[in-house]
């Protein structure tokens, strides 16, 4: 088996070196990740600039790159020149941190499987849902080998993936899995402001505490429980619910 590992909090951040040691029995381990750390980057690629591609040592990948760019970037780096052999699966993470509900519209570790995916590459996102500072990556590496083995039995469809996060529940392993959908989870606390030293105004967004939906069955509650959440995502963000409200508009019956 042929797995690419990626990320967005750079090449030598403890939860991909984690993953790929916890992968490298599987087969051949490729790595292309940024440089430096991409959090918060989206599904964003670099066209105004070249990207560079250097190849780095990382224990247990048969070969890895340190690139210049976006998680996107490195994945479309990766697939569509560096590797020539296409990878049987796309592995993103192990992202620092949750990436549950609307988090994945912002992640760039979500953003490098959702490019793995659509280039026709099954993929899964996988996020440690801790900023505890003593948290360890062992068993969502466990977890990421163990979806690994059961994608290569049993694929995705095209243009789908997993997004996984574990909860950190120190020695213990989680509780168990939820199969579950995206919970609502929403960032509008405050906004930091302070003075730069010649009096005018700076800002700093992020670091608050989101707002989570506890419903069952969401991901947001699953984590919150102490079980791993392994939610299918496809890439058609159409609200089909709402195609005949738009349609009874007329707006196809107008000319303007
Ligand atoms: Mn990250």
């Amino acid at each position: 088996m042929r797995i690419l590992v990626s990320n967005d909090d750079g090449i030598y951040a403890p939860g991909l070196r984690d993953l790929v040691a916890a992968l490298a029995d599987l087969g051949e381990i490729l790595v292309a990740a940024p440089d430096r750390a991409r959090s918060a980057s989206g599904h964003s690629i670099t066209l105004h600039k070249p990207l560079r591609a250097d190849p780095v040592q990382i224990a247990g990948a048969a070969a890895a790159y340190s690139i210049s760019g976006t998680p996107t970037d490195c994945v479309a780096l990766a697939l569509r020149r560096l590797f020539k052999e296409p990878p049987d699966l796309l592995i993103s993470g192990i992202n620092h941190g949750a990436n549950l509900g609307w988090d994945l519209t912002y992640s760039g570790t979500v953003a490098a499987a959702v490019e793995g995916a659509l280039l026709g590459t099954p993929a899964i996102a996988i996020s440690l849902a801790s900023r505890n500072p003593e948290q360890t990556y062992h068993h969502a590496a466990a977890c990421a080998r163990r979806l690994a083995i059961r994608i290569q039995k049993d694929p995705l469809p095209p243009f789908t993936l997993l997004n996984v996060n574990v909860p950190w529940t120190g020695d213990e392993p989680p509780l168990g899995i939820r199969v579950t959908r995206q919970g609502k989870r929403r960032y509008d606390g405050g906004v930091v402001e302070r003075q730069d030293p010649s009096g005018r105004p700076y800002y700093w967004l992020g670091g608050e505490i989101p707002e989570e939906e506890l419903s069952p069955g969401t991901d947001t509650r699953a984590i919150i429980d102490g079980y791993t959440s392994v939610t299918p995502i496809h890439l058609d963000l159409t609200a089909v619910e709402l195609l005949p409200h738009v349609r009874s508009w007329g707006l196809e019956d107008e000319r303007y």
